[in-house]
């Protein structure tokens, strides 16, 4: 009887494990900044986001815009994206960004290709995902529009071929394969614009006639760093 009852025990935690693993990254319900019930964002979090579009001009891109701004309130959900990987997150705010996108290219033209500005291959490798990759993942999947992945980030010490600016910031990209027509490229959070900026050059030297940066979060100005 006690054999069984561990069994059935065991059992019981394992299906739990199985299922809070399966249903959690899907339907989280609990909020990662307040605690509260009912997603993340929660309904009342969602209400405390400051808007952050349009987000400025930077060289190379034809529009830049950012979803909420990146303060207090976004930064748990940045971070939860970020460093947990949480797909759940992305999806949570893919429907909005989608509806940014359209307001931002509009319906009319060829289909742009959605992309991501790729993190460095070490902090993808540790983290096991790349969190600008899963957000242009997650809006493409609710826009129906086609996800592709247009860049190669440079490692930090590779120097040649690269701008002055691009060499100050630390930042490049190089084209995979080349692609006309419109791109977006997303990221998690922009702040100076120097990742944008390198990802639009690559993406343009790879074919692209526009390059539209669509951010999850955006420092209102992003400064010319
Ligand atoms: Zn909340």
């Amino acid at each position: 009887m006690f054999v069984v009852g561990r069994y059935v025990a065991a059992m019981f935690f394992r299906s739990r494990v199985f299922v809070d693993s399966l249903v959690e990254p899907f339907f989280p319900t609990t909020c990662v900044r307040c605690g509260g019930e009912g997603g993340s964002p929660c309904a009342s979090c969602r209400e405390d986001f400051t808007p952050a579009h349009p987000v400025g001009d930077l060289p190379g891109l034809d529009a830049v815009v950012g979803l909420v701004a990146y303060d207090d309130v976004s930064r748990p959900f940045v971070a939860d994206l970020k460093y947990r990987g949480k797909w759940a997150t992305a999806r949570a705010f893919a429907p909005a960004l989608a509806f940014l996108l359209e307001d931002c290219v509009g319906n009319e033209g060829p289909l742009p290709v959605l992309t991501w500005a790729p993190t460095t291959p070490q902090r993808a490798r540790q983290r096991g995902f790349d969190q600008a990759e899963v957000i242009a993942r997650e809006v493409g999947r609710h826009s129906g529009r086609p996800v592709r992945n247009l860049l190669n980030r440079c490692p930090g010490e590779h120097q040649t071929g690269r701008s002055r600016r691009e060499r100050a910031s630390g930042i490049s990209f190089l084209p995979r394969g080349s692609t006309g027509g419109l791109v977006v490229v997303f990221d998690d959070v922009v702040t100076t614009g120097a990742t944008l900026r390198a990802a639009a050059r690559a993406l343009r030297s790879g074919g692209a006639s526009a390059v539209v940066g669509v951010a999850l979060a955006a420092t209102p100005r992003p400064s010319n760093a």
